[in-house]
């Protein structure tokens, strides 16, 4: 393999995700090992270890003062952030609780981290303020509308900011944004999240009338569990947590002192002006600019979901346009380098709520990623990031996803056979012959730029772009990729969902394409047919929606009739065989590939209907009570699926694996796609032969079952990333009858 290879060592990462976690720094994690070790005291203890613990607690709070720029008010140290949030909003809630204002508010900013709006809802009905709670809204560039503060702030019982935010790196012009309050309400709380900004901006707080300011330390190489909360002179405050009375009764509970430490280093690391440990802006904005290089010359076409002028500099917000967010993700992790996509720091997210906030497209949202590193980054550790991103062009022009000037062996083998494209449980498949006659199936409009770079850098024949019926679920793509592909399409005119006219049988050279009339789930649908030349038998069977996979389509929308279905089931029965492939319109099962053997029996009502055990009449009956039951209780629209039966499944573990491996006819089969499949080299990992290590994505799996990829007295050991991937498709080859599969558990994440 070459050079751009990376091994699975966990050691070779590139950490890029600094604004979720930063590891903890050598030097600061020394201090707090001593810390746990030798200078142990409680600060309360009255001997000499206590006084030793108590005076390293006080000398952190005043150093803490120089960092932020507080010679006046309190400085708290808390868990983290989140708790110091907790306390800023119970303090000023508590004390706003008698308050005189008819129409009360609670302003916080549309794309505050969500530790600030749940925190500010979850304590105005516990404490039963009765307050509006109203998101501020924020330009396309992510700046806070001034005017909408000005207008509600004398309403306001608590306003909450943030100084930079998590996601894009975009800082706010707190001038600005105090005037607008102070202008209105000289008195209301403001909270300013100070997270992201510690060692990025320069902050002076007692120069300004921000009331509360929490903080972190492991957003900048402190360890997790130690934050500080500040607090403005004279402002309202309640302890959240009560006891022992430590912190002058203000948070009470033994003080984390290793963590302290770790602040207490950090904040000796940024006061000195001859350390270099953390970079000047300057510096780091280089390193940003470095960055976005690398990134335009790897993928093409990168979209910034941010203006660099008004962020600081360690957060990059983007998207590749032609390469979904989880794609690039999957990319990255299997190349060692860690990214996040959306928000890292709200679990769950899957398109971001910062950018919806930002007006930015729909696609940009769902497809962000955020790339973020720390200001203490080394010019050594960016160029070994510039140059691993700069790696992974030629993993992506072998698999067709950038475009290529030259044509590796592997692009030609690539697309040869079945693939499923998949988009929110839709699927469309491309069928590429081995003459490279191609044919598109149930077109899905987002996936058209990923086809139309195959089909052009694989120098295709695409000779047709079918529907099998018209979707109620979505507007048919067809046209747009006839569009598209009007040059190489030829000049027969298309007819009934894009069949040429007056066509029998579509020629693929060393297989046909038959279609049958199969309707049920509309009136219009067909099913398509890939037929082999040599052996006559059905390979794959298109069928839209008239099954899915473990499952019978729905009838009952506009259309649909059970009695056809049931026909159309039956004429199908006689075409296909046992091993023929099934192909649907939906996958919502995530089955990737089921053969008409096993569609019928894990499809109750299918097999009773082909055996003759139900009648026809009692097929409609009980198919019509499914769709209605479905249509009530489930989102699937197109259709009825029954959860599969779970078999068994049969997990390993890395050492359990690497023996199984020894023996001579167990394979291990990797998941990924192959873009992350060639960015690691598992045989050398497993210590195994080349022929050993297989890779079957899961888009792939219907492929590999036609072309006798797999044999079913064979063991084979799956394996993904995670171990989610490779479950599915264990699970899927089980339901097909291989009965030797192993899931590696944990996936390369636990090696
Ligand atoms: N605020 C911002 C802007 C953050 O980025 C985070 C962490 O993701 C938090 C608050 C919560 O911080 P902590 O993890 O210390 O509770």
């Amino acid at each position: 393999m070459s050079e751009h290879v990376f091994s699975t060592d966990q050691t070779a990462q590139i950490y890029l995700d600094a604004n979720a976690t930063t590891p903890v720094l050598p030097c600061i994690a020394d201090v707090v090992l001593h810390t746990m070790k030798t200078c142990f005291g409680n600060p309360s203890s009255s001997h000499i270890t206590g006084i030793q613990a108590k005076h390293l607690l006080e000398h952190t709070r005043d150093q803490a003062r120089k960092v932020i720029g507080a010679q006046y008010g309190d400085i708290l140290f808390t868990s983290g952030a989140t708790e110091g949030i907790q306390t800023a909003v119970v303090s000023t809630l508590i004390a706003a609780k008698n308050h005189q204002i008819e129409k009360p508010v609670l302003l916080y900013g549309a794309t505050e981290h969500k530790a600030v709006p749940n925190t500010l809802s979850h304590w105005n009905e516990v404490l039963s303020i009765h307050a509006d709670v109203l998101a501020i809204p924020v330009s396309n560039d992510g700046i806070l509308d001034l005017d909408f503060i000005a207008q509600h702030a004398k309403n306001a019982l608590m306003i909450c900011t943030m100084a930079v935010n998590n996601e894009t790196g975009i800082y706010q012009d707190l001038a600005a944004i105090e005037t607008a309050i102070r202008t209105h309400n000289s008195d209301v709380a403001w909270m300013v999240d100070c997270v992201q900004a510690l060692g990025k901006t320069k902050l002076a707080l007692s120069e300004t009338s921000i009331d509360y300011a929490p903080f972190s330390g492991h957003k900048l190489y402190a360890p997790k569990g130690i934050g500080m909360l500040y607090i403005r002179e004279g402002r309202v405050y309640t302890p959240f947590i009560a006891g022992g009375g430590q912190e002058s009764g203000k948070r009470s509970g033994t003080e984390n002192l290793p963590g302290i430490a770790g602040l207490n280093k950090l904040f000796e690391l940024l006061l000195d002006e001859t350390d270099s440990t953390f970079k000047p802006s300057r510096v780091l904005n280089e390193y940003r600019d470095k960055l976005r290089t690398a990134l335009i010359h790897t993928f093409g076409k990168v979209t910034f979901n941010h203006q660099f002028q008004n962020s600081v500099p360690t957060t990059l917000n983007f998207c590749v346009n032609e390469l979904s967010s989880k794609e690039v993700m999957d990319l990255f992790d299997a190349a060692g380098i860690r990214i996040s996509g959306g928000s890292a720091c709200s679990s769950g997210a899957n398109r971001s709520f910062v950018l919806d906030a930002m007006g930015i497209a729909s696609w940009q949202s769902e497809n962000a990623l955020r790339l973020s590193f720390g200001p203490a980054m080394s010019p050594s550790d960016i160029d070994l990031a510039c140059e691993r991103i700069c790696a992974l062009k030629p993993i992506l022009q072998a698999n067709c996803l950038v475009v290529s000037d030259t044509l590796s062996p592997q692009q030609e083998a690539c697309a040869l056979g079945l693939t499923q494209y998949r988009h929110q449980g839709a699927c469309s498949w491309l069928f590429v012959s081995e003459s490279k006659h191609a044919i598109i199936i149930d077109p899905i409009a987002e996936m058209l730029p990923r086809l139309e770079k195959i089909v052009s850098t694989q120098s295709l024949n695409l000779v047709a772009i079918l529907d099998t019926h018209d979707h109620q679920d979505r507007i048919s793509a067809r046209q747009l990729y006839e569009r598209t592909f009007v040059s190489m399409l030829s000049d027969v005119k298309a007819g009934q969902l894009g069949w040429p006219s007056n066509i029998e049988k579509l020629d693929l050279m060393n297989a046909t394409l038959e279609r049958i009339h199969t309707p049920g789930h509309s009136k219009d649908s067909l099913s398509y047919l890939v037929r082999s030349k040599k052996t006559g038998k059905v390979l794959y069977c298109f069928c839209g929606d008239l099954l899915l996979p473990a499952g019978l389509g729905n009838s009952l929308l506009a259309g649909g009739d059970a009695l056809e279905m049931a026909n159309s089931l039956r004429q199908l029965n006689t075409f296909v065989q046992n091993e023929t492939v099934i192909c649907s319109g939906h996958d919502y099962q995530q089955c990737f590939a089921i053969n008409w053997h096993a569609q019928i029996q894990q499809t109750p009502l299918l097999s009773a209907l082909l055996s003759g055990a139900m009648s026809d009449a009692e097929f409609v009956t009980t198919k019509q009570e499914n769709d209605a039951h479905t249509i009530t209780h489930s989102a699937s629209l197109c259709g009825f699926a029954a959860t599969l039966d779970e078999p068994p499944l049969m997990q390993v573990d890395v050492t359990k694996a690497k023996s199984m491996l020894l023996e001579s006819d167990t394979c291990l089969i990797d998941t990924r796609e192959p873009y992350e499949h060639d960015a690691n080299d598992l045989h050398k990992f497993f210590n195994l032969k080349k022929e050993q290590v297989i890779n079957i994505p899961l888009s792939r799996m219907a492929h590999a079952l036609v072309t006798g990829k797999l044999e079913k007295t064979h063991h084979y050991i799956l394996l993904c990333r995670s171990g989610n991937r490779s479950k599915q498709a264990a699970n899927n080859l089980a339901h097909i009858g291989f009965e030797h599969v192993y899931n590696l558990k944990g996936g390369l994440a636990l090696m």
